[in-house]
């Protein structure tokens, strides 16, 4: 054995770096040498507890302190070589406290083990303080494994007694395991709540039991010491609201803004109401969201959502973000369009602001692929709660997953124990329709069943309405949420018990070869499968039901959604990347690169909108087109009125296109009525466009009033948001120097103006009421909610195409074939 001397002797040659600590501490106060403990993070020192002990002669250390000092070197070490074997560049950020909550290896039993091998070293094996977080890593590890294979191994579970009236039934297929099992506890926490409080004590109670609430220290360390750090951590562990929060309580909102991302423009305002709530303020303040045509922060704001789209045109204005200080891009998993873009962007702004923090946060398994793209960032894990829950699939495929849908919310109603049903539709309609069904058939269903509470949610429903998905169900009541695809990980909602899982979302697709985009009813992903499954696991165990079978599921399913990059229209994209001065798209650092075909059918359209030269450089029309926040063929369909001096007519057109949600309403009982008053717009056959515009005319007549709404069957807040729309327009044609000019009157002015935009959409009518596209030739019909659908002219532009049983085309103008070769001449060559 060596001497001490030597010791030190062999320590000092070996690592200089180190023995200069050795030196310093040596000099230290115990005091002192605690602090420097926490600074240097000692446990780095790969010596061994003897070592340390020798070390720290001169120091007085308790024994406990120094018990504490070997267990934190062995968790680095556990950390270190966990990280080692999955490979990871960085370590995962699972400091020793870590082990607590999830592991159930609590401080004071780590604390007398450690103490107890400090004593004993010979009990080594015995106590194994790592023993339960091992098993619990296992029990992940099964977890994850476990869903894919076991459902080929149904028979082993119980049949489930869930025969539906078609007799199409139901069969156990998995059962996911959880990580916590004590659901008295849960029961208990929830009795408590109920009793007297403030309800901004009730909020920060929340807030400290949601599964981040024990790594808020350890976040806001990992962001200080990491200028890029990849969140990965499950749905609704509170990564979207409390994050934010915790680095506005660090200091970061000093200096600038923490923004926020996310995919959805409801989840952007939920979320920013949901936070203004917890820290006592007012929405839109402190605490604000921003989304297209609707900006709702002051000067006040330091914490800012916005959806992914935002932030990307404020790169537009402002380059390197200079009024934020961290940027958080969220729901990373989603992979959307303005996200992919983000990141490429993001990386990009990182390298040259030393000073900007960059978080990227996502609930799946996902997170390794951020951290490689970002240049190895580390990451920060945020384990979950989750109880155990049961996946059952159906025998057979339904025939309609609708009325599948609604029967098992039905049977879950009668026959199941409390607890609230999540029920995943595709969109708006579907889910009116559901809402209307299940109230009919709960009232065949008499008085003795208990009151079940509906509860739509989709991103066009009214805000009043949105909060109601989020308040607590009464007693005896139960609640079932009819959600699109928002509710897979955007937003939370507690109390789901149960999930309907029909495994279809409404998904855009892209064919570059015909430049076609349509929004179709497609199958989901199998990592989509098990995010809707997961969310019945919250707050006690569930059950799952997807209304597929186990083949659809193993053979059927893709494993991943395909980022929306690589399924859609570039041309937006590409116009904003040309404006931020990237001029070889081809090169931008995607992280999954979208086809060249899809990018080369971008700048064909740009080009043949004018926006790009022929040598694929920015024009100044281009520029001018980049200003507004619309589709290309919308924003040229603007500029280019100028020309045709009907600008403000073009602009009221463009605003009433952009409502998310439809003008006109048809009640089931008054549609006579409803079709009449509509018509009354079309007079003349002037088409889809001249009728909106006749519509807000009439209605700003009016002096915008309601009451003029109601008597004509059309909805008053989609008129609301168009004027609003309207306003920003006018704004920002003032800002690309486009005069005001109204020219409501020449009905063909405003026409070519649209042709100006819409060219690449015409078609030309075939026969029975076909009609050929004429660029791509495919075969669509005019949407017979159209006023032209009974008129047929021969040719004319549409504003979308939508694939429901038909293709159809949405929004119909009679054209003059000439105005086409006039007009774009380069795009299309008249043939004598
Ligand atoms: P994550 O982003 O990790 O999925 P969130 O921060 O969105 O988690 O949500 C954390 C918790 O906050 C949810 O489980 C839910 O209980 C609560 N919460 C979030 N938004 C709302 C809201 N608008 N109303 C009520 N509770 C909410
Ligand atoms: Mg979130």
């Amino acid at each position: 054995r060596l001497t001490r001397k030597e010791k030190e002797e062999a320590i000092r040659r070996s690592n200089a770096a180190e023995n200069d600590d050795i030196q310093t501490l040596r000099n230290f106060s115990r005091q002192e040498y605690l602090k420097k403990r926490e600074e240097k993070k000692l446990l780095q020192l790969r010596d061994d507890i003897e070592d340390e002990q020798y070390l720290f002669e001169g120091v007085e250390l308790s024994e406990a302190e120094l018990c504490k000092l070997r267990y934190d070197k062995e968790m680095y070490e556990l950390v270190k070589k966990r990280s080692k074997e999955d490979d990871n560049v960085n370590e995962y950020y699972r400091m020793p406290e870590a082990y607590d909550h999830e592991g159930g290896v609590n401080q004071e039993k780590r604390f007398s083990v450690a103490m107890q091998r400090y004593r004993d070293p010979n009990a080594e094996d015995k106590m194994n303080p790592f023993a339960e977080q091992e098993a619990l890593e296992e029990r992940q590890i099964r977890k994850a494994t476990l869903k894919f294979d076991s459902r080929n191994r149904k028979q082993a579970f119980d049949e489930y007694q869930f025969v539906f009236d078609d007799q199409i039934d139901f069969v156990k297929t998995s059962v996911i395991d959880g990580d916590k099992f004590d659901y008295e506890e849960m029961v208990e926490d929830s009795h408590e709540k109920s009793r007297a409080k403030t309800a901004r004590e009730a909020l920060q109670e929340e807030r400290e039991k949601l599964p981040i609430y024990p790594y808020r220290e350890q976040l806001l360390q990992a962001v200080h010491d990491h200028q890029v750090l990849i969140i990965d951590g499950e749905t609704g562990s509170g990564k979207t609201t409390q994050i934010p929060q915790y680095l506005h309580e660090a200091g970061y909102t000093k200096h600038g803004m923490v923004a926020c991302t996310q995919p959805r423009r409801l989840a952007a305002i939920s979320v920013a109401a949901r936070v203004s709530k917890e820290m006592g303020v007012k929405l839109g303040h402190e605490v604000g969201y921003s989304i297209r045509f609707e900006d709702c922060t002051t000067d006040k704001t330091v914490i800012k959502y916005m959806t992914d789209g935002m932030l990307l045109r404020e790169f537009l204005g402002e380059p390197d973000l200079a009024s934020y200080s961290v940027l958080i891009v969220d729901e990373a998993h989603e992979r959307t369009l303005s996200t992919d873009i983000l990141f490429g962007l993001v990386k990009d702004i990182a390298r040259f602001r030393p000073d900007l923090k960059l978080l990227i946060s996502s609930a799946t398994l996902d997170a390794d692929k951020f951290s490689d793209y970002f240049d190895s960032a580390p990451k920060f894990k945020i384990p979950g709660r989750r109880y155990p829950y049961e996946i059952f699939n159906f025998t057979e495929a339904p025939s309609d997953y609708l009325d599948a849908a609604i029967e098992a919310s039905l049977k879950i109603h009668v026959t199941e124990p409390p607890g609230d049903i999540l029920v995943f539709l595709t969109g708006q309609e579907e889910i009116e329709t559901a809402e209307e069904n299940l109230k009919h058939r709960i009232r065949g269903l008499g008085t003795k069943i208990g009151e079940l509470k509906i509860c739509p949610i989709y991103a066009n429903l009214p805000t009043e309405l949105q909060a109601k998905i989020f308040d607590p169900t009464p007693e005896r009541v139960r609640k079932v949420v009819l959600a699109t695809n928002i509710a897979e990980t955007s937003l939370t909602i507690d109390g789901i018990k149960y999930v309907i899982d029909p495994g279809y979302c409404k998904m855009k697709s892209y064919n570059p070869r015909t430049g076609m985009e349509s929004l179709k009813v497609t199958p989901i992903s199998k990592a989509s499968a098990m995010q809707r499954a997961g969310r019945c696991g919250r707050t006690g165990p569930g059950k799952c039901f997807q209304l597929y079978t186990a083949y659809t599921f193993h053979k059927e399913m893709d494993d991943n959604t395909v980022p929306e990059i690589q399924r859609t229209n570039l041309a937006n994209v590409v116009l904003t990347l040309k404006c931020l001065g990237i001029d070889n798209v081809m090169h931008f650092d995607f992280m999954d690169p979208p086809s060249d075909d899809a990018l080369l059918k971008a700048l064909e359209l740009l080009y043949a909108l004018s926006a790009l030269n022929k040598f694929g450089e920015l024009t100044k029309v281009g520029r001018r087109m980049a200003e507004f926040p619309l589709d290309p063929t919308l924003s040229k369909m603007i500029v280019a009125s100028e020309k045709f001096k009907c600008s403000d007519d073009i602009i009221s057109i463009a605003a009433m296109l952009s409502v998310g949600k439809s003008i006109f309403y048809r009640p089931k009982d008054k549609q006579v009525y409803a079709d009449n008053a509509m018509r009354n717009f079309h007079t003349g056959n002037v088409g889809d466009h001249i009728a909106l515009l006749r519509v807000y005319n009439s209605w700003k007549e009016t002096n915008y009033s309601t009451q003029w709404c109601y008597e004509n069957y059309i909805q008053v807040r989609s008129m609301r948001q168009a004027r609003d729309i309207r306003d920003q327009l006018a704004g920002l044609l003032e800002r690309v120097e486009i005069e005001l000019t109204s020219n409501s009157s020449d009905f063909d002015a405003i026409k070519k103006s649209i042709t100006s935009g819409f060219f690449p959409h015409s078609a030309r009518l075939q026969k029975y009421g076909i009609y050929k596209t004429v660029k791509q030739s495919q075969n669509v019909r005019i949407h017979p909610g159209s006023g032209l659908a009974q008129v047929l002219p021969r040719w004319v532009v549409y504003h979308e195409l939508v694939l429901t049983t038909k293709e159809y085309m949405r929004q119909v103008t009679e054209i003059n074939p000439g105005w086409l070769a006039e007009i774009a001449p380069h795009y299309y060559q008249l043939k004598d």
